[in-house]
């Protein structure tokens, strides 16, 4: 509904159309959604492509901007040197967060919004409180305001179970693994 108050804007870094499903209708009457698929961790190019046509799908289902970054794997690999035998969940996870999440909040002050996060903290499998400190401490930095789980307004559990429910609706791309190359030995 139009009250004729502009919304602030959000850059929402998203690394897959399932995870977003239900963060965008939690959103999208506080925020204009800006989608940022910025995941050069991804691997291989196929499926990084498969995951970004999807998320293309979901941004176009609300009529939101859809912003591409770069597929820069090398800078990935740069940024989690060191820890390609960690564990998923384990200590390459926070640098990977922190590359994403850096780009995101960079992205958002450059196109003039006041906020971003992630839909990666939706995901049973990641850690809310790591992504929550990291994304903090970058718009602390930044001067702009990083979305946590607590500002989602719902339990994760209740979110998760929303969004596995609406991806299914939209048909989105399920995947298997979470991203990396050393993610997928645990396929
Ligand atoms: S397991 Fe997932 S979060 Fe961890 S480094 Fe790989 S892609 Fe990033």
């Amino acid at each position: 509904m139009n009250n004729g108050i502009s919304k602030p804007t959000l850059v929402l870094h998203i690394c897959c159309a399932i995870c977003g499903a239900y963060l965008s209708e939690l959103l999208k009457d506080r925020f204009t959604i800006i989608y940022y698929y910025y995941n050069p961790n991804i691997h291989p190019q196929e499926e990084y492509e498969r995951r970004r046509d999807s998320v293309i799908k979901l941004a176009s289902l609300y009529g939101s901007e859809f912003i591409e970054g770069d597929y820069d794997t090398q800078n990935w690999h740069k940024a989690i040197a060191g820890f390609e035998g960690e564990p998923e969940g384990g200590k390459r996870c926070p640098l990977c967060f922190r590359l994403r999440l850096a780009k995101t909040g960079e992205l958002a002050l450059a196109k003039g919004a006041t906020h971003f996060t992630t839909t990666l903290a939706a995901s049973p499998y990641k850690n809310e409180d790591i992504i929550g400190a990291i994304g903090t401490d970058i718009a602390n930095k930044l001067g702009l305001t990083f979305l946590t789980m607590a500002d989602f307004g719902e339990p994760k559990k209740d979110i998760w179970a929303k969004t596995r429910a609406l991806a299914k609706e939209h048909g989105f791309y399920h995947q298997n693994y979470c991203g990396c190359i050393f993610s997928i030995r645990n396929k």
